[in-house]
């Protein structure tokens, strides 16, 4: 049996692991990469014949783990993608998303180069398109948590919780091979304890091998000042309605947006703030939403019993899903307090750059940032307090106040990650640590070396793991 590490190895995006074992080769998730610096192997062919490979298993929907699917299949694979049923829907959102986002970028790039009488280093051409999404589609089969799905020749995977977004996986792999029996465990994303909408992550009790990330591993989460999520939004909220402005939340579609509903509902519900409408103003942000209210058992137990309840149900109304641009247009027109969840996350798209470009200048205004701002992102600098920010091509004051919440994240930090090792009955054979940057993952291996005294190794691209 060997691992081979084709993507987050030192690195936190293009989650892709080769399974060798029992005369199977198993790809575990096949993400695209993300860092600037890496995106150069999304247009170069895998290290692996696609034609080889006998299944793809699919820990989650989020394009570091998912996004390089329609590439492999336009590249000649054609077997079945194992992953929850949950996952196969917020993939078919996010893969039909990512092709039209690319194929508008080939053509805006081809038009640019045209321009400039010169042609790029790569052909003007998407990645892959609609159609090589359309041809993946069919491919991917949904299970349920904790079903057992027989892959053949002695391999057997269940998907367990991992508590990170909706159909989020832990893959667990037994391999019957000479006789004895070997366990790989991988951890896909894995979530936070105690987070609102997600079950908390599943312990696993034996595993001869595991795979963990290690997105946040050198650290734990700070708490802030201590200050739950629901009295920090509560004091933002009555701050911007006294100065009479709107609340801006840049949001990602996945998770966050969601879990920040779940938040403002109850503080609306408690009377906590005047009652104010929220827009959810993002078209993927909606349809995920959707997705989510269709798997209640995908969920924790206390948001289900929110939902069967209808406790909400009196807040509901000050909810509304902005799908056209429009509608979404229309907002500024509006001179009352509201809320106004848009996308993308870090402000880099998506039609929260409109809300900016009408509001920022306003200093009644909040722009609350929920989420991490990556370096060179528009939300990064307004973040650091840039007092002139460029939009669309044109400058803009930022008179706005800017706040921030950090406590808010779907991945469990280094506290939580031992805490999750320590549930394993007996130590593995040996810790693999991926997904995460260099020095978080050899922190974070340092750490389970001294606290448990566990073999630990972090692979580099490419490299090769023997069990
Ligand atoms: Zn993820």
């Amino acid at each position: 049996m060997k691992i081979n590490f084709l993507g987050a190895a030192r690195q936190v995006t293009g989650s892709c692991y080769l399974l060798d074992c029992c005369g199977k080769r198993l790809l575990v998730d096949c993400g695209i990469f993300q860092e600037r610096a890496l995106l150069e192997r999304n247009w170069k062919p895998k290290p692996v014949d696609p034609k080889s490979i006998d299944a793809v298993l699919l820990t989650h929907a989020h394009l570091d783990h998912s996004g390089l699917l329609p590439k492999f299949v336009r590249d000649g694979y054609k077997g079945p993608v194992y992953t929850t049923t949950p996952t196969v829907e917020l993939a078919e959102l996010l893969l039909r998303d990512s092709a039209r986002i690319q194929m508008e970028d080939a053509e805006f790039k081809a038009k640019r180069h045209r321009k400039e009488g010169r042609r790029g280093p790569h052909p003007e051409e998407p990645l892959y398109d609609l159609n090589d999404v359309e041809r993946t589609l069919p491919l991917l089969r949904g299970v349920a948590h904790r079903e057992p799905v027989d892959l053949g020749d002695g391999v057997q995977v269940r998907f367990l919780e991992a508590g990170h977004i909706l159909g989020a996986s832990i893959v667990e792999l037994v391999a019957r091979e000479n006789g004895g029996t070997r366990r790989v465990v991988f951890s896909g994303d894995l979530g936070q304890w105690q987070a609102p909408i997600m079950p908390d992550p599943a312990f696993v009790s034996e595993a001869d091998v595991i795979v963990c990330e290690s997105t946040y591993g050198d650290g734990d989460h700070s708490n802030g000042n201590g200050q739950s999520i629901d009295d920090a939004l509560t004091e933002v909220i009555q701050d911007t309605v006294r100065r009479g402005g709107k609340l801006l939340i840049p949001t990602f579609a996945l998770e966050r947006a969601q879990e920040l509903l779940v938040h403002l509902g109850e503080i609306l519900h408690a009377k906590r703030v005047p009652r104010l409408r929220v827009y959810l103003d993002s078209p993927l942000a909606v349809d995920a939403t959707m997705v989510y209210l269709k798997y209640p058992e995908f969920m924790d137990d206390e948001i289900r019993a929110t939902l069967e309840s209808k406790r909400l149900n009196d807040v509901r109304s000050l909810l509304q899903f902005v799908h056209s641009s429009d509608d979404s247009k229309a907002l500024n027109s509006k001179r009352e307090s509201c809320i106004i969840l848009a996308g993308s996350g870090m402000c880099t798209g998506g039609r929260i750059k409109h809300h900016l470009r009408h509001n920022i200048e306003r200093p009644e205004t909040t722009i609350l940032f929920v989420g991490y701002q990556a370096e060179g992102t528009l939300g990064r600098e307004i973040l650091e307090g840039a007092s002139e920010v460029r939009i669309h091509g044109q400058n803009y004051r930022v008179r706005a106040q800017v706040r921030q919440i950090q406590t808010l994240s779907a991945h469990a930090d280094r506290r939580q990650l031992l805490y999750w090792f320590e549930h394993f009955s007996r130590p593995p054979k040996r810790l693999v640590l991926t997904h995460g940057e260099e020095s978080k993952a050899l922190s974070l291996a340092a750490h389970v070396r001294e606290s448990l005294g566990w073999d630990v190794v972090v692979p580099r691209y490419l490299e090769t793991v023997e069990l």
